[in-house]
């Protein structure tokens, strides 16, 4: 099982396409998740440019038995240096583009299915227009019949000897031929060695498995998948004497305030990890570590903005935010307003979208005695219409 991430293709942004991606995610996280959950699979190789083999590992983190391999000049060499470190003892070997995110299972099975029946097998789509072949000064040689015409794209799955017999061939003796894809290569192989008895088979693919090509084809990746993201945080801070009491970035008088590594605001702490949660993008003790002394007195206010942006980085708006803060004491009810409209500021949003409520906790627990104040919040995005170009 692999994972080709091809490389080279930057697509304007100085960023190899593997390692971009949607929500600040790689692209091949979305298609590794897909495979990784296929059963009968046992891990492979996401192929990443030279460099940034480390930072794709990272976020291989949750796929232990993948690993980021560094790829080669030309995709032939990225999918050689993936096969070595496919799992020896898998029959069958998948190949398939980071750049072609969105992959449904059903293809990768009956890729592999297929692969292993027959030899190898790749998705592919009917050609819905007419198609040529040219020769000299753009002349067309030839209109093939339609019916017998497809669109090739990867998933494509091979008999794991197959696929590395013909890659080991071509490296040794073929490699000035002209092949883009390991189907071309195969079939190659397969001509100048009819004795290996395997074939290709076309199976069905998917418009889904659209290539991230050029910038309109970015723009339609960032909007895939649901429109609409909910997320929830919340937050507990312990009250002390002798610290400034802040809340949705108000200082609120009393004559304590809460204990923390930055002020300790509960309320923007928990309305950016509903921000955080409802993109994916983690959690602020992950983003703002309270043992790094950036963060020491930081203002609770600013992480949120800086939330906020990289929310917007991810693609996304954010259309409400709703909180309670639960707090004995002071009365806050007359800073709601005010709390709302701060947070509001912070985010980028209207003093509309955001709506603060307060309530106490009637006695009872560590905020009922006056001891703590915690904090609730929900968070609703909806997707940009048009996906940043970074
Ligand atoms: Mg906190």
């Amino acid at each position: 099982m692999l994972v080709a991430a091809g490389q080279g293709n930057r697509l304007g942004l100085g960023v190899p396409k593997a390692m971009m991606g949607r929500g600040g995610r790689p692209l091949f996280l979305e298609p590794l998740a897909v495979l990784a959950g296929l059963p009968g699979v046992m891990g492979g190789a996401v192929v990443v440019p030279p460099g940034w083999e480390e930072e794709a590992g990272r976020w291989l983190a949750p796929y232990p038995s993948f690993q980021a391999v560094s790829g080669g000049a030309q995709r032939h060499d990225s999918v050689w240096a993936g096969l070595a470190h496919r799992p020896r003892e898998a029959a069958v070997v998948l190949v398939h583009d980071a750049a072609r995110p969105f992959l449904p299972w059903e293809v990768a099975e009956t890729c592999l299915r297929e692969g292993s029946r027959w030899g190898g097998a790749v998705a592919s789509l009917p050609a819905a227009d007419t198609m040529a072949l040219l020769g000299e000064g753009d002349a067309i040689e030839e209109v093939p019949a339609r019916s017998r015409l497809r669109l090739l794209q990867t998933p494509q799955a091979f008999r794991a000897s197959l696929l590395e017999g013909a890659h080991r061939w071509f490296r040794e003796t073929r490699p000035s031929l002209e092949v883009t894809d390991d189907v071309g290569l195969v079939l190659a192989y397969l001509k100048a060695h009819p004795e290996e008895g395997g074939r290709i088979v076309a199976v069905q693919g998917s418009f889904d498995l659209r290539k991230v090509t050029y910038p309109e084809d970015w723009a339609w990746a960032q909007r895939k998948g649901p429109a609409f993201r909910v997320g929830l945080g919340y937050d507990i801070h312990r009250l002390v004497e002798g610290r400034p009491l802040f809340l949705g970035g108000v200082e609120i008088p009393y004559d304590k305030g809460l204990l923390g590594h930055s002020d300790a605001d509960v309320l923007c702490h928990a309305v950016a990890d509903a921000l955080l949660g409802a993109a994916a993008l983690g959690d602020i003790g992950q983003h703002f570590p309270d043992d790094d002394p950036r963060f020491a007195g930081a203002s609770s206010w600013h992480l949120l903005q800086r939330v906020a942006e990289m929310v917007g980085e991810a693609g996304w708006e954010i259309a409400s935010v709703d909180a309670v803060v639960v707090a004995e004491a002071p009365r806050l009810q007359p800073y709601r307003q005010a709390m709302a409209e701060e947070m509001a500021r912070a985010m980028g949003t209207l003093p509309s979208q955001v709506a603060v409520k307060a309530t106490t906790h009637e006695g009872m627990g560590p905020q009922g005695r006056g001891e703590a104040i915690s904090a609730q919040a929900v968070a609703l995005l909806v997707r940009k219409q048009e996906g940043a170009m970074g």
